[in-house]
Formats: C-alpha cells, structure tokens, sequence
C-alpha cells in the first residue's frame, strides 16, 4: 500500500529511502522539493533520476487538500473550501490585519465535540485529517495570501473544523513540521491550538513540552452552563480543566489563552464574568472575548454591545489582559462549518 509522504517526519523518510535502497543525501532533496519548493508532484523532482521518480510514485502518495471555493468578504477575510482526495471538504480562514495574516486551519471533518452553539457540530464527525491534510491547508492559504494579500501567513490558529486534541498525533506531527527550520521554520509563538478542553491530551501536551501557545474555548465558567453549551464538558469538567492547565501553566511556563464567546442572555452576564475571572486565577491568562457570529444551525443570539462592554470593563478594571474579537466575514458564512455544511447540501 502506498504511503502519504507528507506524514513522514525527515528521519522518518529517511528511513524509508534507506529500505529502498536509496542513498541518504536523497531524503534530503526530497525533503526540499516537498516542504521549501512545495511540489505536490514527484515528476517535477528535476535532480531526481526518472527512475528514482518513477519509484517514489509507486511507493508514496501526497494526502492533499484543493481549494473548492475561495470566498471574500467586505472585511477583508477570505474564506476557503477545502475539497480532500476521498471528496470531503473542510475550511479554512484567512484573516488579514495591520501587521499580520492569520490562517485558522481545520483537524477533522466535522467533529464530535457536538458544542450547541457552532455550525460544525451539526455536520457531526467524519474523520480526522492527515499530517499533510492539516499542513496543505497553510500552504494554499499561503499562496493565496502571498499573491492576493500582500503577505504570507504570520501566524496559524488550529481553531477550524474539528477539535485539535481528538486527532492528537497528526495535530502535533503538524506542528512539528510548521516549526522545522528544514520546512516552513515558523515561530512557536505564532501558533496557538485551540481545544475544546480535552484533559487527558493537555495533559501530554505539557508532559511533551509543546512549544506553541495553548487556547481553551471555556464559553462558560459553571459546570451547568458549560455542559449545556459544550457536552465535553460532562467528562471534561471546569475543576479538572483547571487543574490541567494549572499543571500545563507549571510546565511550559505558557500563558493560556481562555476564548469566550459572548451569547446574548446566556453567558453575557457581571455573574459570568465574576465566575469567569475566579477561573482564570490559577495561572496567567489572556482572554479573548468573541463576538458570535449568528447562523441557522444555532437559535442563539449576539449580545448586545452594552453587555459586551460591561463583561470587557469588569474583566479589564481586575487587570486581566483582555481582547474583543468581532465577528469576521459575516457575508461569506464565516462561522466555522457553515461553508462545508452548504456544499454537502449542495453534493
Ligand atoms: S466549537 Fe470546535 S470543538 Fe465544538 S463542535 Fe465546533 S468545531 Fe467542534
């Protein structure tokens, strides 16, 4: 059976080769063809010897991802359809700024996470994607924005379709490769993997010294209320949570990102807030205050901007370090899953 060459790590490859009976320089040729020159095509490995290409057509596959469907808001935000080689299709974001690009990126088709209040959960779980299925996604995302934006991506979110942590090899070995100085050699500290709060993986991200930033969409500070937005919070509960990223804090001497996303009604109240800052007093934090962006798979609404403000000024006047993140590219259905929902509908 063939091999997806873009989930081989460089000693991995080199192994490889090696079984082929293949001399080592020449992982490293393939390693720069691959991952610097971005050939998807081993016939265009031009100091390759037609025979050795011919093999490693025969021995190796690339797990892609091709773009189905740009789409441009007015605010600048492009969003992407990803179609797979099995006809999936996944998203991703890019979310041009003043002084940055920013790819959101996807792990799984769908996902299992089931949380109420996103458009992903009600396509459900499919499968989770490969190691060049995650990082194919930048690479397009990157021409994109190189040709069209004015810049290459700076920074990379693991916050599309799917929960990072369910899909906790691939999501890693991706990374890997993002910060390898031999492939796309891009700083940590411009990645953050976002989870829904899988403890036990947490748990191995800081026992493995992972060196990115960390963000854990809370939602809700009480057990009741988080249960209700986001299941995984049954067998996933707030003082373990805490527990495991006081431990990840004490390892990784990381500051943990906390996503909250203002419902209307719902979490937007002082209470939420108060519960919200007693949560985050275990270790630092930065929280992200996110604006909903309202669609059909969801009957929740966006607070208001007086109770935005309130929530923002008691967390700010407690010193916390506090960002609003509005919502973006409300004309193209930005709210993750919503695009891949339309073109299942339409397939
Ligand atoms: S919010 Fe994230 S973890 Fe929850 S269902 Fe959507 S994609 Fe999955």
């Amino acid at each position: 059976m063939k091999q997806d060459i873009l989930s081989l790590s460089f000693d991995e490859l080199s192994r490889s080769l090696e079984e082929l009976g293949e001399k080592k320089f020449r992982a490293t040729q393939i390693y720069q063809w691959i991952w610097t020159k971005r050939v998807r095509n081993f016939n265009e490995m031009s100091n390759l010897s037609q025979t050795l290409r011919d093999r490693l057509a025969e021995t190796y596959f690339f797990q892609t991802v091709k773009i189905a469907t740009p789409q441009k808001s007015s605010d600048g935000s492009c969003k992407f359809a990803f179609s797979l080689n099995d006809g999936n299709i996944v998203e991703g974001v890019l979310i041009p700024a003043k002084d940055r690009v920013t790819a959101c990126i996807s792990t799984q088709v769908g996902c299992g996470m089931q949380c109420t209040f996103c458009a992903t959960a009600s396509l459900g779980f499919t499968r989770n994607l490969s190691v060049g299925e995650i990082t194919d996604q930048y690479f397009v995302m990157d021409s994109y924005a190189q040709q069209h934006m004015g810049n290459g991506i700076s920074n990379i979110v693991y916050m599309g379709m799917g929960e990072p942590l369910m899909n906790y090899v691939a999501v890693t070995q991706s990374v890997a490769r993002l910060i390898d100085p031999k492939t796309v050699g891009l700083a940590p500290s411009r990645i953050t993997l976002s989870t829904s709060g899988i403890i036990k993986n947490i748990i191995k991200l800081a026992d493995n010294g992972f060196p990115c930033n960390l963000a854990v969409s809370l939602h809700a500070p009480k057990d009741l209320l988080r249960t209700q937005l986001m299941p995984i919070n049954k067998t996933n509960p707030i003082a373990k949570l805490s527990d495991a990223l006081a431990y990840y804090h004490e390892k990784t001497n990381n500051r943990i990102t906390i996503e909250y996303m203002l419902l209307k009604g719902v979490n937007d109240s002082l209470q939420n807030a108060r519960d919200l800052a007693e949560f985050t007093k275990r270790f630092p934090v930065k929280i992200n205050v996110i604006e909903f962006n309202p669609h059909k798979a969801a009957s929740y609404q966006k607070s208001d901007r007086q109770a935005l403000d309130a929530f923002v000024n008691f967390l700010k006047g407690l010193n916390l370090i506090v960002n609003v993140r509005y919502s973006k590219g409300r004309d193209i259905a930005a709210a993750c899953g919503q695009l891949a929902a339309k073109h299942r509908k339409q397939n």
